[in-house]
Parts: C-alpha cells; sequence; structure tokens
C-alpha cells in the first residue's frame, strides 16, 4: 500500500476521533438505557441491537451476531448475620454464581489470602467460613485473583467464603465467584467497613455467622456482536480487536468495560471510514458476559476452531480508554518476539510504544492464548499499582469516571496501530501449539486455572460451550 496513502488516512483518523464524542454517546446509551448488560437479561439484548445498529451505519462489513446459550446468573436477596459473640446483621451481597444457601460457621479470616496465607492457615479452615480481602499485595510475586482465593479456601475445605472489599467506602465489590456455573459453596461480598468490624469482634471470641442466599441460575441465550472490514491485500489474514461490553449487574459497568467495549467501536468507525486502505482484515468482537466467565471469547475460539491459524493477532481492550497516560502494547504469554515489531510500528507513528511481557488469566484474550494465538492489549503504562479495581465490581462503576477525550484518544491510538498493522507484511508472530501455550503459561498459573476449576479448557464448562 501506498505509504502517502496511509498517512492520509490515519490524518483523518486522528482528526476524526480527535473532534468527535462519538463514544462517549454510545457509552451513555449502553449505560443510562441497557443498565448492566448483564448477560441473560433484556438490557443485554438491546444492547447487542444497538450495537449492530452502529456497526452497521458506520459502514463496517459482515455486521452480524453468533448466538450461544449460558448459565444466565440472577441476584436474589441475602443476609449475613453474626450470631456470637454478638449478634448483629452486616450488609452483604452476593456474588456471581451462588446459588441459594443457608450455612452457619465460625469466621476465619485469612487476610489477603496469598497462597503463602492459605498455607499457614493449613488444615484451619476446615469446615470454617473463610474471609478474604480483595487486595492483591505487591509482596506477593504476582497478582492473586479472588477466584484463585475462593478456589483455595473450598480446596481447603472452608464452607462459606466472604469476600471484604479492601477500598474504603462501604462500597460492597462483586465477582463471579465460579466462572459459568454454580459454585459449590455460599460466597458474599461485604464492604471494607463491616470486614473490619467482623474482625474487631474476633477479639471478643470466635466470631458465628449465619449467610442466607437466594439466587438462582438458568439457560439463556447471549451473543457475540462481528464487524469487519475485510482486507484489500491479505483478506485471510484477520486482526481482530475485541472488548467486553458486559458491566456486572450492580453498577452500569462503564469503566469496566463500556469503555473498552466503546474504543473497539470507535475504532471499527474511523477506519470504516478508508476501506481501501486496510490491508488484512480487521474484525470487531464485542463480547458478553466476560465478568461472570469469560463466555464470550471461550464460545467465540470454540464456535471458530477451524479458523484460529488465520488470526494473527486478539488485542483484547478490557481496561481500555479508562486514562490519559501515553498507551503502550500489553502482551500476554511470551511473545518478546514481537516487542521490535510494535516498537517499528511505534517509530513509523513517531511515537514511542512501551511494550510488555505479562500473564492474566482474567480477561477474555485467554482463550485465544490459550489457543496458541499471539494475545494483547492496549494498556495505559502507569507505575502505581494499589493491587486493587479501584471503582470497578463495585455500585460506584458509572459514567462520569470516564472521561470522552480519554476514550476517543486510545481509539486513535488503536486504529493507527490496526491500520499499520494491516499493511505490514513482515508480522514475525505465529500461532503455537495448544500444548507449548500452556508451557508459556507455566505449572504455577496451570495450577491456579485447575484450583479455579476452569482446566480441561474446553471441558470446564460443558453446559456453556456450544459445541460446533
Ligand atoms: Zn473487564
Amino acid at each position: 500500500m501506498d505509504k502517502s496513502r496511509i498517512e492520509a488516512a490515519e490524518r483523518d483518523i486522528i482528526a476524526e476521533l480527535a473532534t468527535s464524542v462519538e463514544g462517549y454517546k454510545n457509552l451513555t446509551v449502553l449505560c443510562d438505557e441497557f443498565g448492566s448488560r448483564f448477560g441473560g437479561t433484556d438490557e443485554d439484548r438491546r444492547a447487542v441491537d444497538y450495537m449492530l445498529q452502529r456497526f452497521q451505519e458506520y459502514g463496517l462489513e459482515n455486521v452480524h451476531k453468533e448466538e450461544f446459550m449460558h448459565n444466565a446468573w440472577t441476584r436474589g436477596p441475602a443476609t449475613l448475620h453474626t450470631i456470637a459473640p454478638l449478634s448483629q446483621e452486616f450488609k452483604c451481597i452476593s456474588l456471581p454464581y451462588n446459588v441459594a444457601s443457608d450455612v452457619e460457621g465460625e469466621l476465619f479470616y485469612v487476610g489477603h489470602g496469598t497462597p503463602d496465607d492459605f498455607e499457614a492457615a493449613g488444615d484451619a479452615i476446615r469446615g470454617k467460613i473463610v474471609m478474604a480481602n480483595a487486595k492483591s499485595p505487591s509482596f506477593f510475586h504476582r497478582g492473586v485473583h479472588r477466584c484463585e482465593k475462593i478456589g483455595r479456601a473450598i480446596a481447603g475445605g472452608a464452607i462459606g467464603f466472604i469476600w471484604m472489599r479492601w477500598d474504603p467506602g462501604l462500597l460492597e465489590e462483586t465477582g463471579a465467584a465460579r466462572w459459568g456455573k454454580p459454585v459449590e459453596v455460599p460466597c458474599i461480598g461485604v464492604s471494607r467497613e463491616a470486614g473490619e468490624a467482623l474482625v474487631r469482634m474476633q477479639e471478643k471470641g470466635p466470631v458465628r455467622v449465619r449467610i442466607h442466599t437466594t439466587d438462582t441460575v438458568k439457560p439463556a441465550p447471549v451473543w457475540n456482536v462481528v464487524a469487519e472490514i475485510k482486507g484489500r491485500t491479505e483478506p485471510d489474514k484477520v486482526i481482530l480487536i475485541g472488548a467486553h461490553y458486559d458491566g456486572h449487574d450492580i453498577a452500569p459497568g462503564a469503566m469496566d468495560d463500556g469503555a473498552g467495549a466503546m474504543v473497539v467501536m470507535e475504532t471499527a468507525r474511523a477506519l470504516a471510514r478508508h476501506k481501501d486502505v486496510i490491508g488484512k482484515t480487521l474484525r470487531f468482537v464485542l463480547f458478553p458476559i466476560e465478568e461472570i466467565g469469560l463466555g464470550g471469547s471461550y464460545n467465540y475460539v470454540n464456535m471458530h476452531r477451524d479458523e484460529l491459524d488465520n488470526i494473527e493477532m486478539m488485542f483484547n481492550l478490557d481496561g481500555a480508554g479508562r486514562s490519559f497516560a501515553q498507551p503502550g502494547v500489553q502482551l500476554y504469554g511470551k511473545w518478546a518476539s514481537l516487542f521490535n515489531f510494535f516498537r517499528s510500528i511505534g517509530k513509523e507513528m513517531k511515537q514511542p510504544i512501551q511494550v510488555a511481557n505479562g500473564i492474566s488469566l482474567y480477561s477474555d484474550h485467554l482463550p485465544f492464548q490459550l489457543m496458541g494465538i499471539p494475545a494483547g492489549g492496549i494498556r495505559e503504562f502507569s507505575d502505581t499499582n494499589t493491587g486493587t479495581r479501584g471503582w470497578g465490581h463495585s455500585a460506584a462503576d458509572t459514567l462520569d469516571k470516564v472521561s470522552p477525550r480519554a476514550l476517543e484518544g486510545t481509539a486513535a491510538f488503536m486504529a493507527r496501530l490496526a491500520l499499520r498493522m494491516s499493511n505490514r507484511t513482515d508480522w514475525p508472530g505465529r500461532r503455537i501449539s495448544e500444548q507449548a501455550a500452556q508451557e508459556a503459561l507455566g505449572p504455577e498459573y496451570m495450577e491456579v486455572l485447575k484450583l479455579e476449576k476452569r482446566w480441561p479448557f474446553y471441558e470446564w464448562i460443558p453446559e456453556l460451550v456450544t459445541k460446533p
């Protein structure tokens, strides 16, 4: 492709996104009209139709939805009481995939709930209701996710689990207890303040608590929303740009991940103005039910098993568009071979691109990564990591936390990157075997996947996955 045509398109893309608030307008509709877009709800269905319409209006190609069934979870009221040494009620919420339950037992607090904390607790958690806080401490060598803490508590014989938010502010924090299917023991969330009060009560003697929950699960259809710009020179090669559009049921999920989903749509909209300079095919996918089990991406990979070799790279924009920091590329797995490629694109763009390797088991890149496809995302690099989610997964994940300029700025970066990648013929990435992908993940992370009951890959949620 002629360099001057690419540069002219790029200038228009930058100008278009810098002077538009289309992404923020769409995010406002998503949050205000379709609520949390939680899988299996009517709001989810209407959000899907809305996004399909926008893609069509923007001139995308092959716009369609791909249906599959999932286990829709519906929240019911939950209560938490202490029985001894004091009788008190504490505000709580169920964690997704908790089901109706009534349990009583002694409270055991494992602090941050790192593997070391659980090892130190040993058999003392057997038969108890375990409480862990939501911080992933920087002194442990990797992040420790809620699902891992729950997995360790259950493996150690806990009969219930309480998830204590770490950030103060009287907010409960949600998050799936098990992914895609009911969890074995009652799992609830409490605020930092409620959790601290429970810990203090232990000074008066062993604390007995009672948990009562009323949640339900039943099958419902959900949809991956797909749109494309067919490559003009190498149509069979695909760069996939995706993000989940669902939030948790207690909030609009404006940051997590309405913003990321709208970065995908804005990237698509800007690039669709220049179809004639797209070299490789760009495919845009908006995933449902990420929050409760990566269901959209798992099913996408499963339903497209025959075509996975064509996907050169998967960009997961979960978390993109929330910050003004310089965006860079986060690679998941061991893809050091791609560093120089992205740096050279940065040179073309006259904008240094920070690249990093990392591992995360907790978003939609994972199914692609486990299939050996180079997977990464756009990351706003900063050196401050609190080890918590901020507003994410709380009722306060609302529209006011998102800036239209940050959203459009990230879309401009993604669009330029995609435009230039689609025209490069020297992509050094290639799909590796599933075995090699597992080895790249390493035994420690594979162990965590097993603890969280999402391994083997296709079998962990058989009732969710649609067989091709
Ligand atoms: Zn997310």
